[in-house]
């Protein structure tokens, strides 16, 4: 059984449960499909936890514009990820750990193949800046094009929405199917199949509790976890940089 994770944003308390839950499982291994950062209020604790954990991590685009030129983001988020690379820029009391998560993050790659399985933070068409939306499934060429590049698979994150996404017909038509729809359960079928494994740490879909998925190669089983966001949303509240709207969303999960 593997456990894939996306999107922890720095958010400890979520990360933690999530890590918790996966320990009740017999999980050979966790991938993190990016962004560990961006948004929360504990970058380093995060990517530490990822260090430990993970044996795969990708790059994501807080990841990306942490440690390079951030473009595209709006203010709020632009504002979080310079805040973040001061938190790892700053001199902490051990400066070489400081620069190994540096360079962790930079070495991050940006695409994992296993087999027939693609495993990619936004899109195959685009690794780590491509959204496909829900809604997406109506633009049948941008779905053409991006099944393409798919040989049978793909787990990605980046919306925060999570959900399958189930080619019917090559080129045609295309279903989605939120993680209540399938009773947080699917079984893969000879369609091409791709799955959003949700955010760990600021999920998106009107559920506030942390998302991931497990899969044994076959089945795909969401899981929600609950922790305390409370906590949370004080740390990014007494946090200058962090706009409180980033905490508050927590709770909503929007
Ligand atoms: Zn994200």
């Amino acid at each position: 059984m593997k456990a894939i994770i996306s999107d922890i944003h720095a958010n400890l308390e979520a990360f933690e449960a999530v890590l918790a839950d996966i320990a009740l499982y017999e999980v050979e291994a966790t991938y993190c499909l990016g962004d560990l950062v961006g948004y929360g209020p504990n970058p380093r604790e995060c990517i530490d936890l990822v260090r430990e954990h993970c044996t795969l991590a990708l790059l994501g685009n807080h990841d990306q514009g942490a440690i390079f030129d951030p473009s595209g983001f709006n203010d709020m988020a632009l504002r979080a990820i310079l805040w973040t690379r001061t938190q790892l820029e700053a001199p902490v009391p051990n400066r070489e750990i400081s620069e190994e998560r540096w360079e962790f993050l930079g070495d991050l790659p940006r695409t994992y193949k296993d087999g027939d399985i693609l495993y990619v933070h936004g899109s195959a068409r685009n690794p780590i800046n491509e959204y496909i939306f829900p809604e997406d499934i109506y633009s049948v060429r941008k779905m053409e094009q991006i099944y393409s590049r798919v040989e049978k698979y793909g787990f990605q994150g980046h919306t925060h929405l999570p959900g399958i996404f189930v080619e019917q017909q090559a080129g045609d038509y295309y279903a989605f199917h939120g993680p209540e729809d399938v009773d947080y359960t699917y079984r893969l079928t000879d369609q091409k199949t791709l799955c959003n494994v949700g955010s760990v740490g600021q999920p998106r879909d009107g559920d506030w509790r942390a998302c991931y998925v497990l899969f044994d190669g076959e089945t795909i089983y969401y899981r929600r976890v609950e922790y305390d966001v409370e906590t949370t949303i004080r740390k990014i509240h007494d946090i200058d940089d962090l706009n409180n709207f980033l905490g508050d969303r927590l709770r909503d999960g929007r």
